[in-house]
């Protein structure tokens, strides 16, 4: 697998840091996790291309995880010298996703319709799925209502968890556990902790309870990312430890 770090933010802007956006390479697949505003630039700052993508996956719907599909569908329709084979991309969310898609397609219409590049809402909700080569299984948060966790497993038995938003949930630590790459948000610090979003020492007591092997830390608020953010959340002796930024590639 692969994991490139399109956006390691959050809502807040940053000069380094995009919003909320990651591409998994697994089996053969191209699959865009999340996509804040910014992202549909940086698959091209990455040296990646839209068309590539197979699937889309959205940990939640909050603006800073969804907006650029916007520009993404709007792009597909009218980048007009694209002459490649067309496909269907579905978009993986919570069941909550289908009122708003519909709402988007009656804002922007025939914009956002493209013949090369058509999309279906494909509800998802906790459980284990087989696509392709690779096992899905889902898991929920400590959040929002439409919020999901997605842990992927390919044909060698590599697992990576990509965590969303969440705080530390039961779900959450069943996701984590014994993964290989395990990309975590850690949003806020210590003192300011609140309860959907973790921190150093929730992150600590994950790593803890579900002893992943490679731990990356993302949507990290500007006052929490500071040089003292990884010895903050500890040191661990099987699990290392690094801290997203924009653009990062992950082999494993
Ligand atoms: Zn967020
Ligand atoms: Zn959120």
């Amino acid at each position: 697998m692969k994991l490139t770090i399109l956006g390691c933010g959050t809502h807040i802007p940053e000069v380094n840091k995009c919003n909320p956006g990651y591409l998994l390479d697994i089996e053969g697949e191209t699959l865009l996790l999340d996509m804040g505003s910014g992202i549909v630039r940086q698959i091209v700052i990455a040296g990646r291309n839209i068309w590539e993508i197979d699937k889309i996956f959205l940990s939640h719907l909050h603006i800073d995880h969804i907006i650029d599909l916007i520009p993404l569908f709007f792009t597909y329709k009218y980048q007009l010298k694209y002459n490649g084979e067309s496909k269907i991309i579905p978009i993986y969310a919570h069941s909550e996703f289908e009122v708003r898609l519909n709402q988007l397609k009656q804002i922007y219409g025939d914009w956002i319709n493209s013949e090369k590049r058509q999309y279906f809402h494909k509800k998802i909700e906790p459980g284990t799925f087989h696509a392709n080569k690779y096992t899905l299984s889902v898991f929920l948060p400590n959040h929002s209502s439409h919020s999901l966790i997605y842990r992927f497993e390919d044909s060698n038995g590599k697992i990576f968890v990509y965590t969303g938003d969440t705080g530390l949930s039961e779900g959450l630590i069943r996701a984590a556990y014994s993964a290989d790459v395990l990309l975590v948000e850690c949003s806020c610090r210590d003192e300011f902790s609140i309860e959907c979003h973790m921190t150093p020492s929730k992150v600590k007591k994950l790593i803890e309870t579900s002893k992943p092997k490679k731990v990356i830390i993302t949507h990290v608020f500007p006052d929490n990312d500071d040089k003292t953010l990884k010895e903050r959340i500890g040191v661990f002796k099987n699990t290392e430890i690094s801290i997203a930024r924009d653009l990062m590639e992950i082999n494993f």
